[in-house]
């Protein structure tokens, strides 16, 4: 099996070439982000995530999580991985000064989550959430509120998670009934959520949950919503954990991945009466919870991203061991990797991860920019360029994933259908990706109608325009003239695709839904496609300037790779885009079930 290494190389071309780091190394509220500060947070957060928590992430899968008297019982080495974590300050990176955190930009902790997630994304979820509870907390919390849990938050000490699912609640969030009835200065919470990630655990000392429940006389719907901070254990004045709060584990899930991450049915208030503290105005819960959830949809593509490296890894170390046949142009056996057909799986592989990173590293810079513009409107600019991309990060990168580790388990033939390998555990654990943080159906739908319809096509076009001077870069570069041709024609068809769906979408109300998911896989492949041109064009600026590193040569050809064997699938997308949805609505329940009916 292969050890996991950090892809450190790529992650810093990325930041510096495509996320704009030394740009935002260059604003003063950023200025700490220095290259050689880059560089060492990169090399020892590779070094504690090879050496600390990826050695869990077998044993974690085979042991799994358990609950024992209440308590969720963890896999051997989770505890103290979860421990050199905090105290390597690793869940401050991003956060604001003012409550412990150091200041540095997002997409630098960026590609350290990505560490922490291709280690083992089980054990990775834990901090993952926590982040975005952080986020949630500091952006909607009073001020009271922040100084008292955020400290402890963000030093790692405390954990945090996201409290939305009920069993009749799930994509649609509007019809949750856990309920807040206010008592003092606080609030009585009841309620069963379920699918709660890394809902109990003994890694930290507290575990602050948010969570959306309603009011005694809320209106029914999403302005009934408001949202809740319960701690595990309350905390008193002088911020010591006092007692035990009402809320209870009530059962495990058994999942069919990510067997190490603790997926619990939580109980509040089943004695008196959970005690939690509004955050934000009542009816405003989803509202605020959403600030988590961005946060946590593009760092759950960052996940479909991390188990594709994890998973090309692996599967580069199996083909450049396992020797079979000859391939052509060899008169002896050798490794499977000298075949065709195993390098163009591996190509797919690399390829899809790596623009999946630039992607999701340059989204997340955009929020950089859009937290340190002092000039309004570049960061409101920057503030919907991101939210523009958000659903293509979680959605594509994450459909790709399944790609990505599947093909990670037919490099390894008949061994990667056995566990022993570890392949099928990416595989496995990949497969929650497209569902939780939002379904890619709900992501589809964001594209489609907050992100593009709601504003005719502006957020779509102005990222088409930044595609189109990458083209036009392109062009004049001999190697890539006729990879932007071949971009330029993807932008064409889908700057179409676009306008038919404004069209259409007018005419009919089921268009936007019918086509949806095609309209996603579009601009996911397309934008894709347009991050690797722009990798590939800085590694060749490099090579102009002297450098010979393979790597340099290596993005490149993955820029080439792309755009001959993968972009090409924009054209089935854009397809579907443009034929519409008479075929899906055409289709009765009836003639659903009417082949064995
Ligand atoms: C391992 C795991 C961890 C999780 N962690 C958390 C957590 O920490 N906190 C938390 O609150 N939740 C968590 N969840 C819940 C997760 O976010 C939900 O499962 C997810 O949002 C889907 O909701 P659902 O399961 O009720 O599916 P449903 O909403 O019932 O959806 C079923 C199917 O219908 C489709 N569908 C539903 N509505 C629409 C629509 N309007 N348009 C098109 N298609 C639609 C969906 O895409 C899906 O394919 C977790 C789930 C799992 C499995």
């Amino acid at each position: 099996m292969a050890d996991y290494k950090a892809p450190v190389k790529d992650m810093q071309f990325v930041l510096e070439n495509i996320s704009r780091m030394p740009q935002l190394a260059a604003m003063t509220t950023f200025e700490d982000a220095t290259p050689d500060m880059v560089s060492a947070i990169l090399e020892e957060a590779g070094r504690v995530s090879a050496a600390v928590i990826a050695p869990t992430n077998v044993t974690g899968d085979e042991q799994g999580v358990r609950l024992e008297n209440g308590t969720v019982k963890i896999p051997d080495g989770f505890a103290d991985a979860y421990k050199q974590y905090a105290e390597g300050g690793w869940g401050s990176l991003q956060f604001d000064p003012e409550y412990g955190g150091q200041g540095l930009p997002y997409s630098l902790s960026t590609s350290v989550m990505e560490m922490w997630q291709s280690a083992n994304m089980s054990w990775g979820l834990c901090p993952l959430l926590s982040q975005g509870a952080v986020e949630a907390l500091y952006l909607n919390g009073s001020d009271q509120l922040k100084s008292t849990y955020l400290p402890n938050m963000i030093s790692g000490e405390w954990t945090g998670t996201m409290n939305l699912t009920e069993p009749g609640a799930g994509s649609d969030l509007s019809v949750i009934r856990s309920k807040a009835v206010p008592e003092g200065d606080h609030y009585l919470v009841t309620g069963q959520k379920i699918f709660i990630t890394w809902g109990d655990h003994e890694m930290a000392d507290n575990i602050i949950h948010l969570v959306l429940a309603r009011l005694p006389d809320a209106p029914a719907g999403v302005r009934g919503i408001s949202l809740f901070l319960v701690p595990k254990f309350l905390v008193n004045e002088s911020g010591e954990l006092g007692e035990r709060n009402d809320v209870a584990v009530a059962s495990l899930e058994h999942k069919l991945g990510i067997h190490a991450s603790a997926t619990c049915v939580m109980a509040f208030g089943e004695k008196a009466g959970a005690v939690g503290y509004l955050i934000g105005e009542e009816g405003k819960g989803l509202a605020c919870m959403f600030t988590m959830m961005n946060n946590a949809r593009l760092a759950v593509g960052l996940q479909g991203v991390a188990i594709s490296e994890r998973a090309y890894q692996q599967a580069l170390w199996y083909a450049g061991d396992r020797t079979q046949g000859k391939a052509v142009g060899f008169t002896e056996e050798g490794p499977i990797l000298r075949h065709a057909d195993i390098r163009r799986m591996l190509m797919t592989m690399k390829a899809f991860t790596e623009a999946g990173r630039a992607l999701a590293y340059d989204a997340c810079g955009s929020l950089d920019f859009a937290h340190a513009h002092e000039d309004k409107t570049l960061a409101a600019q920057e503030k919907a360029r991101a939210a523009y991309l958000t659903p293509i990060v979680k959605g594509w990168c994450t459909e790709v994933a399944q790609e990505v580790t599947s093909l990670g388990v037919q490099i390894h033939g008949g061994m990667g259908f056995i566990e022993e390998t570890g392949a099928a555990q990416h595989f496995r654990d990949a497969r929650i990706l497209p569902i939780y943080e939002g379904t890619n159906s709900i992501q589809a739908l964001d594209l489609v109608g907050r992100k593009t319809l709601s504003d005719q096509g502006v957020a779509a076009h102005a990222i088409m325009k930044e595609i189109s001077a990458t083209v036009e870069q392109a062009s004049a570069s001999a190697r890539f003239s006729s990879a932007a041709r071949k971009l330029q024609a993807a932008l064409v068809v889908a700057q179409n695709s676009t306008s038919q769906l404004l069209a259409q979408s007018a005419e009919n109300a089921y268009f936007p839904g019918a086509v949806a998911y095609n309209y996603m896989m579009m601009m996911g492949t397309l934008c894709g496609g347009w991050q690797l041109l722009r990798s590939g064009l800085a590694a060749e600026g490099k090579q102009a300037q002297g450098e010979s590193d393979p790597y340099l040569e290596a993005k490149q050809l993955t820029a080439l790779f792309y755009m001959d064997q993968i972009l090409p699938r924009y054209l089935s997308y854009a397809a579907v885009v443009d034929t519409g949805s008479e075929a899906i609505m055409a289709f009765t329940d009836e003639h659903l079930e009417s082949a064995f009916s």
